[in-house]
């Protein structure tokens, strides 16, 4: 037998004191070992030869008692792990066969014995008192956590909802300027507003906790959807226009509360659906130039992507912007 497959051996060469406290919960949980020692022992008394042989009884009239069978001797339990004085129980071992029943009483009456088994009766009621407080705590943490996921669940459908709305109904989110001091505060905030008023308690509260982590209705978070919206139509309108046969652009002039000068290009095709429609790609600032070169950039760096020398077959144009150079000028380089 090898005797890293031993218990007593391991005990015996690495004290348990320093063992880890997985190993030792290990140990301590698992049941003594209890091996079937190999005893061939003869006592001659007055002419008589007596043959003794190993009782397994022994093991279970004393609790303490454990076995090597790889050193074929007992020890007692007790004594190896928490023992801190030498004896035959927990160093050498016990082999004298022939008075065991009167070494084990003498041993588990000694001083020693009694202070090791208190000792270890002691160490298995804490480790079973901490891995119930972990396996507690554990517990508690994981329902902590579901919970919180389920209110957090609970209270996106909110601002979902919100953002659901206003598409659904064409509406804008917010204003270009904000004014913490204006009435309404944007489409989004008031309704998200509204949302949260009419919500039950626990979502209230949990949203009081979550507010200075995430702020639902703050000014970045709005610009983040409205990007994620603005990005989903893009990729919507541009996936239509691939699949067009031909298309024609309007591009208006718009200017902004700024005066600064801007067009608008809108593009309109017949989808897949047969349906014609007209798609708003977006405002473009020219007021740095507005010369028909410039705008045939633009309007031509927009529409490259869709293959516009093949399928522009109609361009409308109106406006400032546009009419401050030679309209022809620029009809006639697209
Ligand atoms: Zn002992």
């Amino acid at each position: 037998m090898n005797p890293l497959h031993d218990p007593i051996c391991v005990l015996l060469e690495t004290p348990f004191s320093r063992w880890n406290e997985d190993d030792k919960k290990d140990f301590l949980s698992c049941e003594k070992p209890m091996p079937l020692l190999n005893v061939n022992k003869t006592t001659k008394i007055k002419d008589k030869v007596y043959n003794r042989n190993f009782k397994l009884s022994w093991y279970l009239d004393f609790e303490w008692l454990c076995g090597s069978c790889y050193l074929n001797k007992l020890f007692c339990m007790p004594c190896l792990i928490i023992g801190v004085k030498s004896s035959v129980w927990n160093n050498s071992g016990f082999n004298d066969f022939g008075n065991v029943t009167r070494a084990l009483n003498k041993h588990e009456g000694s001083s020693e014995h009694i202070r090791c088994a208190l000792g270890l009766s002691r160490l298995r009621q804490n480790l079973n008192t901490i891995e119930d407080a972990l396996q507690e705590n554990s517990r508690l943490c994981i329902k902590h956590f579901n919970e919180n996921v389920q209110l957090n669940r609970r209270f996106m459908q909110l601002p979902i909802r919100a953002v659901l709305f206003l598409g659904k109904r064409e509406l804008a989110f917010r204003d270009h300027y904000e004014d913490a001091s204006s009435v309404n505060r944007g489409n989004f905030k008031e309704l998200l507003e509204a949302f949260i008023s009419i919500s039950p308690v626990d979502i209230q509260e949990h949203y009081k906790k979550i507010a200075p982590f995430f702020a639902a209705n703050s000014k970045t978070i709005q610009i983040e959807i409205i990007d994620c919206i603005s990005q989903y139509i893009d990729e919507y309108v541009e996936n239509e226009i691939k699949e067009c046969m031909f298309f024609s652009i309007q591009v208006d002039d718009s200017t902004d509360i700024v005066q600064k000068s801007q067009c608008s290009i809108i593009i309109r095709y017949v989808n897949s659906g047969g349906k014609l429609v007209e798609r708003f790609l977006g405002f473009y600032d020219v007021s740095a130039s507005r010369t028909a070169e410039a705008l045939f950039n633009l309007i031509s760096n927009c529409l490259e992507k869709f293959n516009y020398k093949s399928k522009l077959i109609g361009q409308c144009f109106d406006g400032a912007s546009v009419m401050t150079e030679e309209l022809n000028g620029l009809q006639a380089k697209n």
